[in-house]
């Protein structure tokens, strides 16, 4: 990934809440929040998840600065990144979890 990102990856954290029904992110804070869904997931799996939302938080600094977060409009570029160059399998985000993001 490009070198920005990995600034950015070593700026965020993911954080697990027993309380979060899925996955959300917080672009502006640099945080990703994963909850109990991810008990379900393989760790290959759970991989995905992290990284599909580190790469809301990578593409909102790149591309949405100042303007309002949106992740779906995000998911089309997410899903390309984890498929062709990181070589993942799909499904892309396994448990959808974001439905928020
Ligand atoms: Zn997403």
């Amino acid at each position: 990934m490009r070198g920005d990102y990995n600034t950015v990856w070593q700026d965020c954290t993911v954080e697990f809440n027993e309380g979060e029904s899925g996955g959300e992110v917080y672009p502006e804070e640099l945080r990703n929040i994963l909850g109990p869904l991810m008990y379900r997931l393989s760790v290959y799996d759970t991989e995905k998840v992290i990284i599909h939302e580190f790469l809301h938080v990578a593409l909102d600094k790149d591309y949405q600065s100042g303007r309002p977060f949106s992740g779906p409009a995000q998911h089309p570029q997410i899903n390309r990144i984890l498929i062709r160059i990181l070589n993942y399998r799909e499904p892309c985000n396994p448990a959808d979890l974001d439905q928020k993001a």
